[in-house]
């Protein structure tokens, strides 16, 4: 969305005017992102980036939270360039190089305490072409130079004409750029049906097909390459979303089994997520930075978990009034995780193989095929 301002103003008081929360978007003058703290001239142009769903509130609002403590800065904490982003929980104002740093200094941060890696480690980079994964791709390229390790690209083509097909180009422009082998799979060949022909049956909660047939796929093709982790995009907002949705569903045993699964089973590859203490709004930004192009309205027309969105909505608004909010929530997370799997340690739980497909599985037949045969 493009808006030109009618007067000089800040951007806050113009982002407030048009309703929006600012952790829910990114601003760019000219394809140059700009702080939300930046003051917009008279008849400029700013172009607003949603980065995923976030619409704007219905009735405009009376600034709140960070918004009034921002200060405004023109140059960077670090060094004399312009910001390009203000991270409200730390006050501080970044320029790209500074900013970007700090971002490969927390992936980094986060693979060692969550021992994410081991030196050698065969990683596949589960690469959907969307901005979590650009940028994730982006931070292990730059952490691989301290903290050695292969990796290769997945990318799973579900078959959402208009949405997934031009997110698969730009994911396999990426690849080459960054010298990185890609192996894509897609739905029709795996499944032998697309997302949107399943959407065509009328299936609810579309989104937990998608999710549980992707998964399957990028574990079983991780084993047949011979790989050690998968690693996904997860950031620090889907992970207290996660957090906030085990809640509200009363599903407290996901707690145990979010970070690893509860049972070591050698057909089920270690799902890692390096981008689990960024919030959304950062990844977006370092992807942004990074050449991501954005679609405005950049979502997945099937999407239908309205709750999650509603969760979303919340914690940004949260955020907003209260800066710190997500990482609390991830880290309440973290704590109940630990007290949880204690607490099934003792209780027998076995991973058996699916009787179709030989995938690990909880039940008889998996969860996946079990999704399939229903069609
Ligand atoms: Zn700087
Ligand atoms: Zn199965």
């Amino acid at each position: 969305m493009k808006i030109a301002s009618s007067s000089e103003m800040s951007l806050i008081e113009l982002l407030h005017e048009l309703g929006i929360t600012a952790e829910a978007v990114l601003v760019s003058i000219d394809g140059k992102l700009i702080p939300e703290t930046a003051t917009i001239h008279e008849g400029q142009e700013v172009e607003i980036i949603y980065y995923k769903h976030v619409p704007p509130l219905s009735s405009p609002q009376e600034p709140r939270g960070h918004w009034k403590r921002a200060e405004y800065s023109s140059t960077c904490a670090n060094c004399q360039s312009a910001p390009v982003i203000y991270l409200a929980y730390a006050n501080q104002h970044l320029c790209p190089k500074h900013f970007k740093e700090l971002f490969e200094k927390r992936v980094k941060r986060s693979i060692r305490e969550y021992n994410m890696l081991t030196k050698g480690d065969r990683v596949g980079v589960a690469l959907s072409g969307g901005k979590d994964s650009y940028a994730l791709l982006h931070a292990l390229s730059a952490v691989k130079e301290s903290l050695p390790f292969e990796m290769v690209a997945l990318t799973v083509d579900e078959g959402i004409p208009g949405y997934r097909d031009k997110a698969i180009q730009n994911a396999k422009k990426r690849c080459k750029e960054l010298e990185i082998q890609q192996h894509v799979y897609t739905f029709r060949e795996e499944h032998g049906k697309t997302i949107a022909e399943i959407a065509k049956e009328g299936k609810e909660n579309l989104c937990s097909y998608c999710g549980v047939l992707r998964r399957k796929i990028l574990n079983s093709k991780a084993r047949e390459l011979g790989m050690d982790k998968v690693a996904i995009g997860h950031n620090l907002d889907d992970v207290a979303q996660t957090a906030m949705l085990n809640l509200i569903r009363n599903e407290p045993l996901r707690f145990a089994r979010f970070n690893e699964p509860l049972i070591e089973n050698e057909k089920l590859i270690p799902r890692i997520r390096p981008l689990r203490d960024i919030r959304e709004k950062e990844v977006a930004a370092y992807a942004f930075l990074h050449g991501h192009e954005y679609d405005s309205g950049c979502c997945c027309p099937h999407a239908t978990s309205a709750l999650r969105w509603s969760v979303r909505h919340e914690l940004n608004s949260l955020e907003d009034q209260y800066p710190g909010t997500k990482s609390k929530i991830a880290s309440s997370f973290n704590t109940l995780q630990a007290i949880v799997k204690d607490s099934v340690k003792d209780k027998k739980l076995k991973l058996k193989e699916c009787s179709e497909c030989g995938e690990p599985s909880s039940d008889e037949v998996c969860m996946g095929c079990k999704m399939l045969s229903d069609l």
